[in-house]
């Protein structure tokens, strides 16, 4: 089949999506129509921004290629990305090529009536054990949850520190012995900071704590793993491509890589960032894991068995931009098992 249009938009977030890390993500939609009549969708990254590199580079870039196979997707990719290389890299291009790749593996998917799963080898999980982030320790729980994300203090002040231990405490109490208990401070921390933090809650025996500085301090994160360990340092979600992720490996920063599949390169160029990951043995755990394109890389992968969740999220239903997103049941996730990503866009919400 042959592209005959590509269209980026960018959705009515009036009501924000709820109980995501923060109040904003700017993520865009990406249509992909080929000439047999299918259609495949794309989320990614970049907003408005974004959706105007979509529309008035990459469609021209994509009109008129075809796309039968895994490969031609690559070489789609390959030639956006030096095509638009000049200006990109990493950030805004990136963020919009992801959604442009996702939207390519759903038309190739829904053309060979077979799951995004399918086209990656088959399944691997059955099912993807889920991780419930927020502060709701009692309600996840019952719900069926063993691994959480807390929210630690933000910054240095001692009583940030001992806020940081005592959810560390409540969470492990909650969830119990066996749970996985991770933290994450979005960039808040420095590096006495996150000394100090390590051994605030090391007797809550936590599985990591993520984001602990930002993308460019790789070489501070590669020096605090000795104060930190056994708590692995994880991360990778503010980084773009095998390329990006080559300098965490070299750097030796990261003890578990957080791609996001939205914003990295998108599923084609999460697999060259996992083959690299394989080679370093690196712990694979993509960053919003839990959502659709993400969930179905995990489940046909080697990445951990592990899929980030916030469960607050489907308590608003009626603002979903994507339908028949799969929820947790029993603390699992299921990728849908139908052709392409398997979810349907709510038009209401462009
Ligand atoms: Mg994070």
């Amino acid at each position: 089949m042959k592209i005959i249009d590509v269209k980026a938009a960018y959705p009515k977030w009036t009501n924000l999506p709820t109980g995501v890390w923060q109040s904003h993500f700017w993520q865009i939609v990406v249509r992909v129509e080929a000439d047999d009549g299918t259609v495949g969708y794309g989320y990614g990254g970049g907003g408005e921004p974004g959706c105007l590199i979509v529309n008035q580079h990459f469609r021209e870039l994509l009109v008129g290629r075809t796309i039968e196979s895994v490969d031609d997707i690559r070489a789609a990719w390959d030639y956006v990305y030096k095509l638009s290389l000049p200006y990109g890299r990493k950030g805004l291009q990136m963020m919009a090529l992801s959604g442009v790749d996702l939207a390519l593996w759903d038309l190739l998917g829904k053309s060979e009536d077979k799951p995004v799963h399918e086209l990656l080898g088959g399944l691997r999980k059955p099912k993807v054990r889920a991780y419930a982030s927020g502060d709701e320790f009692e309600k996840y729980r019952d719900i069926g949850y063993t691994a959480n994300k807390f929210s630690p203090g933000r910054a240095g002040a001692d009583d940030d520190v001992q806020k940081t231990a005592a959810a560390a405490q409540r969470s492990r109490s909650v969830f119990g012995d066996n749970a996985l208990i991770m933290t994450d401070c979005y960039m808040a921390w420095d590096f006495e900071t996150t000394k100090q933090m390590a051994e605030a809650v090391r007797e809550f025996d936590l599985y990591w704590f993520e984001d602990i500085l930002t993308p460019d301090h790789l070489e501070e994160q590669a020096a605090l793993k000795e104060f930190v360990h056994p708590i692995n340092i994880a991360g990778g979600e503010h980084e773009f491509t095998r390329f990006g992720f080559g300098q965490i490996a070299k750097e030796n920063a990261l003890d578990i890589w957080q791609p996001d599949l939205t914003w990295c390169g998108g599923i084609t160029e999460a697999l060259r960032i996992l083959d690299i990951a394989n080679t370093q043995k690196i712990p694979v755990v993509p960053h919003r894991g839990g959502e659709i394109w993400a969930l179905h890389f995990i489940a046909a992968t080697d990445c951990d068995d592990l899929a980030e969740t916030h469960p607050a999220r489907w308590d608003d239903s009626a603002n979903e931009l994507w339908l028949d997103e799969p929820r947790v049941e029993d603390g699992h996730l299921t990728p849908l098992d139908r052709p392409g990503f398997g979810v349907v866009l709510n038009e209401r919400m462009l």
